[in-house]
């Protein structure tokens, strides 16, 4: 198999070495009982999800660049197509802010390790 994407990897709930095991237990951000729970080990090649102790504060950083992001472009989208709305993007910045932290927890915690690991192919992972 090619090399993994590491953009493929965040994007999809896949560990950033392989590409193919899952990197959070569940498949749903939106389970709400078990969205923040990680595999230790990746299931597919047994790489170490979590380095260090303290390793995930540094995806506070993620986070906060994704929700800034967020909001610019959410923003940018309210004055260039619905300028006479903007009341609503007051309203509504606060709920779809707290309805995408599932979301923004899980992508700013598989991007920070993908900074750290690099995607190794099945081919150079057996030899
Ligand atoms: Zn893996």
């Amino acid at each position: 198999m090619a090399k993994p994407n590491k953009i493929y990897s965040v994007l999809f709930n896949k560990c950033p070495r392989c590409g193919e095991g899952d990197f959070f237990v569940t498949k749903s951000a939106y389970n709400l009982r078990n969205f923040d729970k990680m595999n230790r080990y990746c299931p597919h090649c047994g790489a170490d999800l979590v380095p260090e102790p303290g390793f995930y504060q540094g995806a506070l950083y993620i986070s906060y660049a994704l929700y800034v992001a967020f909001m610019v472009i959410y923003f940018l989208i309210f004055v260039n197509f619905f300028r006479e709305y903007l009341d609503y993007f007051l309203a509504s910045i606060i709920p779809m802010l707290v309805i995408l932290t599932p979301l923004f927890y899980r992508m700013a915690r598989r991007t920070w390790l993908a900074l750290f690991i690099k995607p190794v192919s099945s081919e150079e992972r057996s030899a």
